[in-house]
């Protein structure tokens, strides 16, 4: 038998059940999302070109692009 406990997950401090590891479900999706990946390599990566940031991340440059006018990222 598995026993679920419940967790606060690392990324949000919500509360859910985990089978194993530390973050919630919609933090995990959240996390592979492009954006996510985006976000965090220019967490790292201030000032990063789009070009760059494409290159390293795989993510499409319109997507990126698309990000950057909905205010979402900043790049230089
Ligand atoms: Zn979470």
């Amino acid at each position: 038998m598995v026993t679920k406990t419940l967790e606060n997950c690392i990324v949000c401090g919500k509360l859910f059940r985990s089978n194993e590891g530390v973050i919630c479900q919609s933090c995990l999706e959240d996390k592979e999302s492009p954006y996510q990946k985006v976000k965090d390599y220019l967490f790292f990566h201030r000032g990063a070109s789009v070009f760059e940031v494409s290159e390293a991340t795989g993510v499409e440059v319109k997507l990126i692009l698309k990000y950057l006018k909905e205010g979402r990222i900043t790049v230089l």
